[in-house]
Formats: C-alpha cells, sequence, structure tokens
C-alpha cells in the first residue's frame, strides 16, 4: 500500500497489537482523565478507540492510579500503556495491575538500578517498555555534557536506556524523543533511526491546541514517516484526546498507511461560481457522518458545473445548481435532491453504498434522467454566469474608477 519503503525494525507486542516490523503502524493517546476514576478512565478510552486509537496511554502517578488501572485494564478494548515519571515504583505497581506496556521517561528516572529493576520486572511479565525521551526534561548531565538540546543528546539519553535493559537481558523496547522544535525532534529521530533497529514512537511534543498544533505535529510525524521512520505515532494536542486519535488515523490514511476507516471527506475550496455555502455544508456532513465507520470518500462541492467532474474519483458526492443537489456516484449523476436535503441524501446514499456496493446504488435509480436534470442546471448556471462568475466586468469598471481618482 505505501509508496515509500518503510524501514525494516524489530516487532514488539503491546497486549495483542503488534509495533514495528511490517506491522500496520498505530496510533496512540493518553488519556486526561484521573486514572483513579476508572468509569470515567474507561469512557474515555471507549470514545478513543472508536476515533481510531489502537493503544492509550494512562498515568500513573499514584497508589490510587495504580489500583485504577487494575480495574480498568480488564475492561478496555484496547490495550493499557501506564506512564511513568520520577517514582520507579509506579511502574512496579503498573505492572502488577496488569498493564500491557511502560513509558518510563530517562530523564526523571535516573538511577541504573530502578532502571533495571524495572526492566527486569517487565522482562519476567513479558511486558514492553518505551523509553521516552522528552527534550523539555532531559537528563541534566547530558544537557551540560552536549550544551543543550540537542539530537545528539537526546539519542544518547534513549541508548544509555538501551544498554540499561541489555544489562539484564531486557529487549521489548520502543523508543521516542520527543521534542516541541519540529526541526530538532526530526533530526533526532533520524538519528535515532540509525543507530537502532527498535520501533520508533513519533510525536512531536506539547505541540499546543489546534489548529498550530495538528500543523506542527503533522509536520514532524509526516516527513519521518515519508523517510519510512516510525512504527507508531502520537499527537500531543491541548484538546479533547479524541481529536488526537482522530488526526492520528486521518494522518495514516492520508498517506496511505492504513485502510480508510470513516468517511473521507473531500469538498471543493468554494469559489464565485458556488451555488450553495461549501464550508456550511461540508461541515454539517462532517458532523452527520462522525465516526461511523463507512470507508468511502465523499465529495461535497459547490457548483454542477464542474463540481462532478472534478470529484469523479469519489465514491459518492453531491454538487450544488439552482437551489437543487446533484448527487453523482463515482462520476456519474444519479438523483437530484432540494438544496434542503443535500446533507440527508448524502448520508442515506453513503450508507447504501457502503452496504449494498456502488452498482446496486446506481442499478435502482434512472441515471439518464438525472443526467438530462444535471445537463439543465450547468447549462442554466452557464448561461447566467458565463465566463465571469466572479463579476470581473463590474469589478474591473470600479478599479478604473478608483485609479483615475
Ligand atoms: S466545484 Fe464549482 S464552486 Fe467548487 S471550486 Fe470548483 S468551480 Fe468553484
Amino acid at each position: 500500500m505505501p509508496m515509500f519503503e518503510r524501514r525494516q525494525t524489530r516487532q514488539i507486542f503491546v497486549g495483542k497489537v503488534p509495533v514495528g516490523g511490517n506491522a500496520p503502524i498505530t496510533v496512540q493517546s493518553m488519556t486526561i482523565t484521573k486514572t483513579a476514576d476508572v468509569e470515567g478512565t474507561l469512557q474515555q478510552i471507549y470514545a478513543l478507540a472508536a476515533a481510531g486509537c489502537d493503544i492509550v496511554r494512562c498515568t500513573c502517578n499514584e497508589a490510587e492510579a495504580a489500583e485504577g488501572l487494575a480495574q480498568i485494564v480488564p475492561r478496555s478494548p484496547i490495550p493499557i500503556i501506564a506512564d511513568i515519571h520520577h517514582q520507579y515504583r509506579m511502574a512496579l505497581a503498573a505492572l502488577e495491575a496488569g498493564v500491557q506496556g511502560l513509558r518510563l521517561n530517562p530523564g526523571n528516572i535516573r538511577r541504573p538500578e530502578h532502571i533495571k529493576a524495572v526492566a527486569a520486572e517487565a522482562r519476567d511479565r513479558n511486558v514492553p517498555i518505551r523509553i521516552g525521551v522528552n527534550g523539555g526534561s532531559l537528563d541534566p548531565a547530558l544537557y551540560t555534557k552536549w550544551g543543550g538540546i540537542t539530537p545528539e543528546a537526546m539519542v544518547e539519553s534513549a541508548m544509555q536506556e538501551l544498554a540499561y535493559f541489555q544489562e539484564v537481558d531486557f529487549d521489548l523496547v520502543k523508543i521516542s524523543v520527543k521534542a516541541s522544535n519540529v526541526p530538532l525532534m526530526v533530526e533526532a529521530y533520524r538519528q535515532l533511526s540509525e543507530a537502532t533497529n527498535v520501533p520508533l514512537h513519533l510525536g512531536v511534543t506539547e505541540a499546543g491546541p489546534p489548529p498550530a498544533g495538528l500543523v506542527k505535529a503533522t509536520a514532524g510525524i509526516s516527513t519521518l514517516l515519508l523517510e519510512g521512520i516510525g512504527d507508531t505515532i502520537r499527537y500531543s494536542l491541548t484538546a479533547d484526546p479524541v481529536e488526537e486519535a482522530r488526526a492520528g488515523r486521518q494522518l495514516l490514511e492520508a498517506l496511505g498507511l492504513r485502510e480508510r476507516k470513516n468517511v473521507d471527506l473531500i469538498a471543493c475550496p468554494s469559489c464565485g461560481r458556488a451555488e450553495v455555502d461549501v464550508i456550511d455544508v461540508a461541515n454539517r456532513a462532517m458532523k452527520a457522518f462522525g465516526d461511523r465507520e463507512i470507508p468511502l470518500q465523499v465529495a461535497v462541492m459547490g457548483c454542477v458545473v464542474n463540481g462532478p467532474g472534478e470529484a469523479r474519483e469519489a465514491d459518492i458526492g453531491i454538487a450544488a445548481g439552482n437551489k437543487r443537489g446533484h448527487l453523482f456516484v463515482k462520476g456519474r449523476n444519479v438523483a437530484v435532491v432540494a438544496e434542503s436535503e443535500m446533507v440527508e441524501a448524502l448520508v442515506e446514499w453513503a450508507e447504501y453504498i457502503h452496504e449494498h456496493g456502488a452498482e446496486a446504488a446506481i442499478a435502482r435509480v434512472d441515471t439518464a434522467l438525472a443526467e438530462r436534470e444535471a445537463a439543465k442546471d450547468r447549462a442554466q448556471l452557464l448561461d447566467d454566469k458565463g465566463n465571469d462568475a466572479n463579476h470581473a466586468h463590474d469589478k474591473i469598471i470600479e478599479i478604473r474608477k478608483r485609479v483615475e481618482h
């Protein structure tokens, strides 16, 4: 499926989910509830799984959180990773709770005997650990050695931790070297991928709220994925974690790295020819489809003059014209509906196609009639607007008046 070569890594399993090797790239996110709140956390985990999250991380920062994990793990639809900072005992408690993975930050659990104690326990339980290096919490000794947060310092931090793990014969490992600075993070992962064949978890840490956070995370993660680097990803957004899962899933689908799960909504950017408020119709359609598992490409186009042709690859689409919506399937006009029913019709047709296939959907209507109606509206719009859809002629007269004065 991908059009670029993926770098080969060792494969590990987080619960039943494979990471690395030829396994599909997975999406991760993190709950923002208190882990001790078992029902609230499970509710969020279910929402994340529905949005495309494959593996979820929960903080394990206190005994109550570890106790919560013991109850969450057996009821979770996806594997749970416990996030550990500072207190290595919390890692041991999380393993006792039955988590399918741990994340350790080498910047804040630094005593070798603690690191090795956790790795030995994880080895005995066959539980993988992510070495989660974070630019912002780098080991001060490495900061001093490298004169700041550099890709080299981050890679060295990860490799030091890996060496401790190897001392106790533990190799169920994945690594991340996240930073909030995109070029720094990209370079750190590049260097890391040269240094080891351990599977890599990609992320731009503290990317911030969308849309800027989405742009930053996408810039870093997709640059690396297109170079074949990365086995699992997380968007760290200051937003509902469901947004993170959705973004991760959508990125992988857009890059052809995962099968489409939900609707891929495409829409024209609108222009002077638009017969309808494309932004409004597209947003309403997006909401109507939500996280429903209809893996089709659906198009919302502003005019019947160019819409059906420009979106002829879409499984189902609708184009506006003369207060009507023209539905088309794989570029063929199939039906005409009132402008106010465009979104409902789109959903109904998508559901039918998903269930019965495009051919069956086309067979149930008179396509010749739909095409005649579309041709009629197209001709009228061309007549009305001709080549001057933006009223350029009137504007030019106005511009000239202003320039002359
Ligand atoms: S489909 Fe029509 S309205 Fe949309 S950008 Fe193309 S020409 Fe403009």
